[in-house]
């Protein structure tokens, strides 16, 4: 958005079933954000990696500012920028000139988060989505004017029934902001504020891709380098991506790794844990030892990340199974905690996994 206005967002439009609808989504990103944001927040400011530069002294590349997201270099060609939604990664071409973003975070940062990716990564030539939901896609409106923005076909249906939720993350952004660990946050208020008063007019377009692949492999350029995208099936949803960037053995897994977390198993978006355990299985095989890994939600991993989340299923499964041949009620199941997998975070969707799981089995 480049409007800009004064008035500040509130949360009274704001429909109470839908906010209770959204809250799911809302409590993984505070409770990404939180942690890993801290985590990274003594940082100092970073310096655009390796970028050729028009600058006079092209060997002293200008710092860039610090910024609202706690950005941190995972190697010479990969940033990440952790909370306020999804996990987001910035790719840069191995020459410069271009670079890729993968996940666009909440919508009341869309404007924040292209100002700090271009600062940091220069003409962003491609948007990603890892799948439709809302802390994945919210960004997509800084872009959609006049960026390519892809994702599966099965999520463009999806983008547009979340409209409504979406204009009121919108609207209740400025105090989200405010409340927020961003580092930064003169300039993300003042972004947040502008979005904020134009909410109702944005339409759902904008925040839907420009450019979906059907069936498992698609692609998207970064520069003259390829960036492969695989949908192996039905998993977190029915349009989950892998964003694999060989030259740069970086994966980001989107919401089909929940690193050391509770998983959010979306049925009413086509989940199945059975296949989203050989989605898994599949994606490990694009890893070497040290890819690096980045989940959805929770700290950046390596293969062994997708290990942990294989072996939480795998036992989740069959522990559900076991206490459903023991004829135990639904909500004595959901109740209880699968032994050896305590100490997840997201308690918050303990029951909910376990539940999606009972009736999975229960068919
Ligand atoms: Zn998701």
């Amino acid at each position: 958005m480049r409007d800009r206005a004064d008035r500040q967002g509130d949360m009274t439009g704001m429909d109470r079933r839908a906010f209770v609808a959204a809250a799911c989504a809302m409590g993984l990103w505070l409770a990404a954000g939180s942690s890993v944001a801290r985590a990274h927040a003594q940082q100092p400011p970073r310096t655009r990696p390796g970028r050729d530069s028009t600058d006079p002294a092209p060997s002293e590349p200008a710092p860039v500012p610090p910024g609202y997201f706690a950005w941190a270099a995972l190697s010479d060609r990969v940033l990440f920028a952790p909370g306020d939604g999804g996990n987001a990664l910035l790719l840069l071409a191995p020459r410069g000139g271009a670079c890729a973003l993968v996940d666009a975070k909440m919508p009341y940062t869309a404007t924040t988060l292209r100002r700090e990716a271009e600062q940091r990564g220069g003409t962003i030539e491609t948007v990603i989505n890892t799948h439709h939901h809302l802390d994945h896609i919210g960004g997509n409106l800084a872009f959609s004017a006049d960026t390519r923005i892809v994702a599966h076909a099965n999520a463009k249906p999806r983008v547009a029934p979340q409209l409504e939720r979406l204009r009121q993350f919108l609207k209740s952004g400025v105090r989200t902001v405010s409340n927020s660990d961003g580092i930064n946050k003169e300039q993300a208020l003042k972004d947040a504020e502008a979005l904020a008063a134009a909410a109702d007019t944005i339409a759902a377009e904008r925040w839907a891709p420009t450019q979906t692949f059907s069936g498992r492999i698609g692609s998207a350029n970064l520069g003259a380098m390829p960036i492969d995208l695989h949908q192996v099936g039905a998993g977190h949803t029915d349009n989950d991506v892998i964003v694999h960037a060989p030259q740069l053995d970086v994966v980001h897994m989107g919401d089909l790794l929940f690193h050391n977390l509770y998983p959010f198993i979306d049925r009413d978006s086509g989940a199945r844990v059975r296949d989203w355990i050989k989605t898994l299985k599949y994606a490990k095989r694009l890893c070497k030892p040290k890819t690096i890994v980045v989940p959805g939600h929770g700290d950046v991993t390596d293969v062994k990340g997708i290990d942990g989340m294989i072996e939480y299923f795998e036992t989740s499964m069959d522990f559900v199974q076991k206490q459903i041949r023991q004829k135990k009620p639904r909500e004595e199941v959901v109740a209880m905690t699968v032994p050896g997998q305590e100490s997840r975070g997201f308690e918050h969707l303990r029951e909910r996994a376990m539940g999606a799981m009972y009736d999975e089995l229960m068919g």
